[in-house]
């Protein structure tokens, strides 16, 4: 089971449920279907049973790497034959642990499934099989903005049947939608193997500013249109002594124009007194520098300490508040609060860090912070998904209704529950 966290103490709330084992006879069988691509071998499994983060471990003993639908489709039919519990796995960098074994579930795994498929003009975009690294890889082949936009996937149900609904039609209101059912069920509800994208053209102008603030709120209101992130900056020797900084990034098709209108913006932050220092870059290797500081976040709170994550909606004005409300609470217990995220979408990354794991910690933190985020009417889970670990908060943000609801489609696209178990609903009592 899980180990390293609160998971291996507290345990999972039930053990495992009585699926198969893999035997002999079934490693024969998917040999035959992904021949050469049926992996046993602990030390490659190690990195496929461990989540990005090191905090969720499951003990798999199988990992399988198909290339096509086909032979997912084939895979899945045989598991469900034969009640073998199956955790697809795209680039295993989830942050909630659900892309990782809870027990010895069958990884299946999308990272050879990596090929472009087709590739239509401007207006429609790729259809790209799962494995593509999207939007990287994808990206690579198409030359666009990371901004775009899933059309429709092509999946396989948990009995192997294929359900092919690619199109690249931009309107399509032909019944229900499935394809936003597909959307958030991590891998519980069916096998996703290609999805049609569609692309803006790549910009020809992208700048960069990052920029030191006093102040949270009034920045918030001022550049909230704007893809931002706030950035943690309080301990940081790098970075300067500003409380908080901010990364916004515009892009366009006319270069000179985009430039003019991001420095009337800064000229105005800056004559505010609101922004007290930064930087603009519009050459392609300081813009990725800029955008390291923010996206290497995650790996310097892992180097902290223990680790306690939160993913929340908020309404933009109280999107702070928490941070500064948990110090207070945690006091010394807590080595840093952090709050950073999406300022522009109402999306708080909240980060507590203590030097090893505290039950004491975690019950000031929760379900407190699950609670005064049920008061705004927010959500436990902006972006991350609920995986393994917040499988249990679900009910924060949604009536029972909708929870009995969405067991009901489980139920139906899934019933012996083999898919991905262990994860996203609650366990049923
Ligand atoms: C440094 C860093 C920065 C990040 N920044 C952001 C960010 O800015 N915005 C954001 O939204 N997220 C961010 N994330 C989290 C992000 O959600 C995940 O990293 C990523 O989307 C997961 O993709 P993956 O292929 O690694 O999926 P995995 O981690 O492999 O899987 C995630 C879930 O999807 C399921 N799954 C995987 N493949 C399939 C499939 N083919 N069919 C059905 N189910 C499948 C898995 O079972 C699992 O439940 C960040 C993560 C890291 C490490």
């Amino acid at each position: 089971g899980p180990s390293g966290g609160p998971f291996s103490r507290h345990g999972i709330g039930r053990g495992r449920l009585p699926f198969s084992v893999v035997s002999g006879e079934d490693l024969a069988a998917f040999e035959r279907i992904v021949p050469g691509r049926v992996i046993t071998d602990p030390e490659v499994l190690e990195a496929s049973n461990v989540d990005w983060l090191r905090m969720v471990r499951g003990s798999s003993v199988l990992l399988l790497r198909p290339r096509t639908t086909e032979e997912v489709s084939h895979i899945l039919r045989h598991c469900h034959e034969r009640n073998l519990a199956v955790n697809p796995q795209g680039g295993n960098t989830g942050m909630v642990g659900g892309s990782v074994p809870v027990f010895d579930e069958v990884i299946l795994s999308t990272a050879l499934m990596n090929q472009v498929i087709s590739f239509h003009d401007m207006s429609d975009g790729p259809v790209c099989p799962c494995g593509c690294g999207a939007p990287s890889e994808a990206q690579a082949s198409v030359q666009t903005l990371p901004a775009q936009r899933p059309q429709w996937p092509q999946w396989v149900l948990a009995d192997g049947m294929v359900l092919n609904c690619l199109s690249t039609l931009r309107k399509d209101n032909t019944g229900y939608d499935l394809k936003q059912l597909f959307i958030g069920s991590e891998g519980t509800l069916g096998v996703i193997t290609a999805v049609s994208i569609l692309c803006p053209p790549k910009p020809r102008a992208v700048s960069v500013a990052f920029l030191g603030s006093l102040c949270w709120k009034m920045l918030g209101e001022i550049v909230s249109f704007l893809v931002c992130s706030l950035l943690w900056g309080n301990q940081s020797r790098l970075w300067g002594q500003s409380p908080f900084y901010v990364l916004i990034e515009t892009s366009g098709s006319r270069a000179g124009h985009d430039a003019e209108k991001l420095n009337d913006f800064l000229e105005q932050v800056l004559s505010s007194g609101l922004v007290t220092d930064g930087t603009v870059a519009t050459d392609h290797l300081k813009v990725k520098a800029l955008w390291a500081l923010r996206e290497r976040i995650s790996e310097a709170l892992s180097r902290d300490g223990y680790v306690y994550k939160y993913d929340l909606s908020l309404p933009t004005e109280r999107l702070y508040d928490l941070v500064t409300d948990l110090r207070v609470r945690l006091g010394p217990r807590a080595k840093h609060v952090v709050g950073y995220g999406h300022l522009g979408d109402g999306n708080l990354h909240l980060n507590v860090t203590s030097e090893a794991f505290s039950p004491s910690v975690l019950g000031t933190l929760e379900p407190y912070v699950y609670e005064w985020t049920a008061e705004q009417r927010g959500s436990v889970s902006a972006e991350h998904g609920l995986g393994f670990k917040k499988r249990g908060v679900l009910g924060y943000s949604k009536p029972p209704e909708a929870l009995r609801l969405m067991q009901q489609l489980k139920a139906l696209l899934d019933p012996k529950g083999i898919l991905n178990p262990y994860k996203t609903l609650p366990a049923q009592a």
